[in-house]
């Protein structure tokens, strides 16, 4: 009997892991990290219900860590097979995956200098060379085919919309002579995208396992284009910093694609823009060079002669000197460095000049979680802790909600509304409870269709 288990992401938007089982033959989609809460953390810690070495294939959605964060460890745990993926989420996780072991050990080494850890010495899930060995392993899938993998699977590709290589995968389940279609939405993107191509209309599947990160929210319906020319006015005018803390991959693109086009229209002031991350440079140039995944719009630009991420007045500061250098610049200017929400990285240095100065603007591009300085930031705390102190708060505070890699509830039910019949079954996963079960109860209304949120570890038969 073939078999989906829900192996994570389930009460949570972390730890994307799905198990498909037909004829003796198991296969994977996504193997992420649990992030957040210890609780969900821990979980990082304690081997899969399976053999890792019983596995033969693992497909990924996209590029993100909460999707292939844990892949590393599976590894080291046993697997051997192929990571299937598209062409660009291969090229991204060569960056995100080293990166991701980098990070564990320097909080290991972290935990170790200050002796925090209950466990003695404390160790990193994975290091930066166990990232390098596991992506021997990822293969860039042929995705204008189907991809058979064996006489129980094969597997067909949607745009995702969600960042550069994202995907739906619709994987076939054939045993007994009975075929079963479980389609995989991965984080589906908003619609109208400024980059990449919106969320494509699947084929209905049988089973559909669809993300529900906003299923009780809203983005704000702010006009992105006229707020960012305002801020950058008033920077220009006071002759101030305008700091935006952005992720890496996604973000930093998007923001650098408004710039150019505020540029064309006249709408930009004449101040330079610095990119001071390497990760970010390194994903925009990715994102420049898989055509594959723009829109018209990026098609037609490019035809024009036009590079969509190269504003006029742009700096890539690679180095740590550049990065240094932009504390004693004078005259007005604008920084977007990473992390995305202020909990590390190099723009916590720039934070550190800019917030005392109420010449200043902070803007926020993307989602605050709990606990984080960003968040602090934003609901106006007055001062905030960085690097051993205190520093207080002056400067203005904004943030961008509409800026978002993920569709609304209002967004995805009307995408769902196109679907030209039901899936079977539909399972809501990657939402918090609040989230999936908002989510499960529009669907049942508006649209009818049958709809269940899994829970951890459950295993269905197809
Ligand atoms: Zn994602």
């Amino acid at each position: 009997m073939a078999t989906l288990t829900f192996l994570g992401a389930t009460g949570t938007v972390t730890g994307s892991r799905y198990l498909l089982e037909a004829g003796g033959e198991r296969l994977m989609v996504d193997c992420g990290l649990f992030q957040g809460e210890k609780a969900l953390r821990e979980r990082n810690w304690r081997p899969l219900p399976i053999p890792a070495a019983s596995v033969r294939w693992l497909l990924l959605t996209h590029a993100h860590i909460d999707h292939t964060g844990y892949i590393p460890r599976f590894v080291q745990d046993g697997f051997q097979g192929l990571v299937f993926a598209s062409a660009a989420t291969v090229d991204l996780a060569h960056l995100l995956l080293p990166d991701a072991g980098h990070l564990q050990e320097e909080d290991a080494g972290y935990a170790n200098r200050k002796g925090f850890s209950k466990h003695q010495p404390a160790l990193p899930l994975f290091t930066y060379q166990d990232a390098i060995d596991a992506l021997q392993q990822f293969q860039a899938m042929d995705e204008s085919k189907p991809l058979e993998l064996s006489s129980h699977f094969s597997v067909r590709t949607y745009a995702g919309g969600h960042i550069l290589g994202a995907r739906m995968l619709e994987v076939t389940v054939k045993e007994n002579g009975v075929a079963r279609k479980v389609l995989f939405s991965g984080d589906v993107g908003r619609p109208h995208q400024l980059i990449l191509r919106e969320p494509a209309i699947p084929e209905p599947p049988d089973y559909f396992l669809l993300e529900s990160t906003y299923g009780d929210r809203l983005h704000p319906s702010d006009d992105v284009r006229s707020r960012l020319a305002s801020l950058l006015a008033a920077t220009a005018d006071k002759h101030g910093r305008l700091v935006v803390p952005a992720f890496a991959v996604g973000r930093t693109q998007e923001l650098l694609y408004l710039l150019r086009e505020l540029a064309a229209q006249g709408r930009m002031p004449n101040l330079p823009i610095h990119v001071d991350s390497p990760m970010a440079i390194d994903a925009t140039d990715l994102y420049r060079r898989h055509h594959e995944d723009h829109n018209l719009e990026m098609d037609r630009l490019e035809a024009g002669g036009i590079r969509p991420f190269s504003p006029p007045g742009l700096h890539l500061d690679r180095t740590v000197d550049e990065s240094k250098a932009l504390n004693d610049a004078s005259g007005p200017l604008m920084i977007i460095s990473a992390s995305g929400m202020a909990t590390g990285g190099r723009v916590l240095h720039h934070l550190e000049r800019a917030l005392p100065d109420s010449r200043n603007t902070i803007l926020f591009v993307g989602f605050q979680a709990a606990g984080t300085r960003g968040q602090f930031l934003e609901s106006g705390a007055a001062s905030v802790k960085m690097h051993g102190g205190e520093v207080p708060v002056r400067a203005r505070i904004e943030s961008l909600g509409s800026l978002s890699g993920h569709a609304d509830y209002g967004e995805m039910l009307r995408w769902l509304a196109r679907f030209p019949k039901p899936p079977a079954k539909t399972f809501l996963v990657h939402g918090e409870p609040a989230g999936a079960g908002s989510m499960r109860d529009k669907i049942r209304q508006q649209l009818g269709w049958e709809v269940t949120v899994p829970a951890f570890n459950e295993t269905i038969a197809l």
